[in-house]
């Protein structure tokens, strides 16, 4: 039985959030920081002083669930001895989960859905008086409200959710069960708090989306992203301007000009190909060919000659052979990423990968194919940063790194990390760095000037 009935105390109740998973989780969070702290709940860094333990969950791999179930169990001897403390599971988890999660955790308060989170304070609050465990999965089809400005994690970066959700099915991913379909903001609202956000002292804005290039496509005609980017690109002190997650086959013409254009938008995309194989992508339903993805790539190369492609990869998806990995390792040779986030394949509930295809590459050769990819990219890294020893890169100074005070920590527009001495007063700023030394992760160098 649930025994979260009564108010621990008269002073503000502390809450202790962990988040999982991607930026996007990373933002909401943020979003429930600020509903909170509106309802007058303060915050803890320590789970052992809080009166609600919030995690906000991440169903993409089953690591990132099986780490939240592990946080669940330790917390059952927690809830014995303070029966007054609300647990709340919220997120991916929750919803693709709902009242499995009450069923096997029975001291959990709350399961709160992706589309719940601007509800948070209204619910625990409830729970606080008595209501007994909540289930709120509720599918709202509108953005939930914008962030508070004032709670960003860096005073001059921002991230703004323009589109959540996906339409898509691709057969290994759970997001259009935990997410929904897509919905968008307006372009007038980014402008407005893209405007607002730089009116406080932010540079750097990135827009957030699941699948962020098909942004406008609920809206009939009358909003795109090539056109929000051009918008945003006329407002006066933002210096970077990105965008991710993008899928290929919406990258159009439109939007590669849009970026060729805008001085503001960076050269950088994050272009998930997943497989270089054909047959692999067909059982993955990604819509396009190895080849498909070669050609989109010269064509962005093309339009805009200094972009910097990201991209994500599976190992081990289901039935992938030897020549389906090596289709991969060569494609990943060719293209040269400049960044690559590497995942072995686990097959998520509720997929169509899941229903109709055996995940049956042993785990012994998903890791080491992932061992091979990971040296893969390494290599092409150390390369690529050996080839701009020398070379002038503008760096955002993101602020003293976390080792040595006197070293500043900042990132190209490629979001490459750059180290380099300086002192804390250049944080928020674009400097220019003499690359003078390199690891396949980090560069390091000297401050030319201040741009
Ligand atoms: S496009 Fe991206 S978010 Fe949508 S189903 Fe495919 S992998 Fe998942």
């Amino acid at each position: 039985m649930n025994t979260a009935s009564a108010k621990a105390t008269e002073r503000p109740p502390r809450v202790f959030l962990e988040t999982f998973g991607c930026q996007m989780n990373f933002l909401d969070s943020e979003i429930i920081r600020g509903r909170m702290l509106e309802k007058r709940f303060e915050f803890t860094e320590t789970r052992d002083e809080a009166d609600v333990i919030c995690f906000n969950t991440c169903s993409v791999r089953d690591h990132a669930e099986e780490r939240v179930r592990g946080r669940l169990r330790e917390l059952r001897i927690h809830k014995e001895r303070k029966p007054e403390t609300v647990i709340a599971v919220l997120g991916c988890m929750a919803q693709r989960e709902g009242e499995t999660l009450l069923d096997r955790f029975a001291h959990v308060d709350l399961v709160c859905g992706t589309r719940e989170f601007s509800r948070i304070g209204d619910y625990v609050d409830r729970i606080r008086d008595g209501s007994g465990p909540i289930l709120a999965l509720g599918e709202s089809d509108q953005m939930p409200p914008r962030e508070r400005v004032d709670l960003r994690a860096r005073q001059h970066e921002a991230y703004v959710t323009i589109q959540r959700g996906c339409d898509r099915a691709c057969t290994f991913c759970v997001v259009p069960r935990t997410r929904g379909p897509e919905v968008e903001s307006s372009m007038d609202d980014v402008e407005d708090e893209v405007r607002r956000l730089v009116d406080d002292g932010v540079v750097d804005v990135t827009l957030l989306g699941q699948i962020v290039n098909a942004y406008g496509r609920k809206m009939g005609g009358r909003a795109s992203l090539s056109r929000l980017l051009r918008r945003l690109d006329r407002i006066r002190g933002l210096r970077r301007l990105r965008f991710i997650t993008s899928f290929p086959t919406l990258m159009t013409n439109d939007l590669m000009e849009a970026m060729r254009d805008c001085e503001s938008v960076v050269s950088y995309t994050h272009l998930p190909v997943q497989s270089g194989s054909n047959s692999c992508l067909k059982r993955m339903a990604r819509g396009y060919s190895a080849d498909a993805y070669r050609r989109l790539v010269e064509r962005l190369r093309k339009t805009v000659p200094d972009v910097e492609l990201a991209t994500d990869i599976i190992v081990g998806f289901c039935g992938e052979t030897d020549e389906e990995f090596q289709a991969t390792v060569d494609m990943m040779r060719e293209i040269e990423f400049v960044q690559a986030f590497i995942f072995k394949y686990s097959n998520r509930p509720g997929t169509a990968a899941d229903r109709v295809m055996p995940d049956d590459v042993p785990d012994a050769v998903k890791a080491e194919r992932n061992q091979i990819i990971l040296r893969v990219q390494e290599e092409i890294q150390q390369r690529r940063h050996r080839d701009m020893l020398g070379s002038v890169q503008e760096v955002l100074v993101e602020g003293p790194s976390k080792r040595r005070k006197e070293v500043l920590s900042g990132r190209t527009s490629a979001h490459r990390i750059v180290h380099f001495p300086g002192s804390e007063h250049l944080t928020g700023e674009i400097a220019r760095v003499r690359i003078t030394d390199c690891t396949p992760l980090t560069l390091s160098g000297e401050l030319t000037e201040v741009a």
